[in-house]
């Protein structure tokens, strides 16, 4: 049997409970996020040649020039997003291969998710379809614009990095809503967490990280 169906080696219990380990050590305290991490087969999201590497905390590339998010800034992301009082409606900008998706599936009702790759967006929907995630739909655009026809939104997450925060995004913002965002130039940005009041935008920063840059128009 195919070892990455069957569950030994690389994707086995034990493998995955060392990376939960890691991440409680760095500082993530979510039961649910930390079950996620737990639950999402992440070796089904790489190409089979990394999938040996698919639990090991690190971003990894998945081909159109992009990465999968690390494990612990996803984890992280996840935590700052359903903190309080757990959003409901989610716009996420950078499905990628859907990692992230999955991992905050479960926890929110209904997640709206951008992509500016086609190609890519179509093999995602495609493996979150196999994973029988079904609370998501699907959008290939310019995150920059954010998903005017779904907003307002309780809680927007951005996966690439920008100078500055797109206006859009704001606006698209709900009362009391949050947005997690990296915000800098490639390779060494801040991780925001930017909370809306009235008109008024609060900002927090969360740490260091680095995420592809954020690009206008369509791949
Ligand atoms: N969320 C993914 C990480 C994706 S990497 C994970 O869980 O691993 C960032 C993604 O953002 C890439 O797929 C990239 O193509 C996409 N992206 C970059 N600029 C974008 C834009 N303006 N609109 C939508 N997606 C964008």
């Amino acid at each position: 049997m195919d070892p990455r169906r069957s569950g030994i080696g690389m994707t086995s219990a034990r493998t995955r409970e060392r990376l939960v380990q890691r991440l409680m050590e760095q500082g993530i305290k979510s039961p649910a996020v930390l079950d996620q991490i737990r639950n999402v087969p992440r070796h089904m999201f790489v190409d089979e040649a990394l999938g040996t590497r698919a639990y090991e905390d690190t971003a990894l590339p998945i081909g159109f020039g992009v990465t999968i998010s690390q494990p612990y800034v996803v984890a992280r992301m996840t935590e700052a997003l359903i903190e309080g009082i757990p959003p409901r409606k989610i716009l996420e900008v950078g499905t990628g291969c859907g990692y992230q998706t999955a991992v905050l599936s479960p926890l929110v009702s209904t997640i709206y998710s951008i992509e500016r790759i086609g190609d890519l967006l179509t093999k995602t929907k495609a493996r979150l379809r196999d994973l029988n995630i079904r609370n998501v739909q699907f959008r290939h655009g310019d995150g920059f614009k954010g998903w005017v026809a779904h907003a307002p939104y309780d809680a927007i997450i951005v996966a690439a990095a920008s100078e500055v925060i797109p206006e859009a995004l704001l606006k698209q913002l709900g009362p009391g809503g949050r947005l997690i965002t990296p915000i800098g130039p490639e390779g060494r940005q801040e991780l925001r967490r930017v909370v809306r009041r009235g008109d008024d935008f609060h900002t927090e920063m969360l740490g260091l990280v680095s995420f592809v840059p954020l690009l206008k128009g369509l791949g």
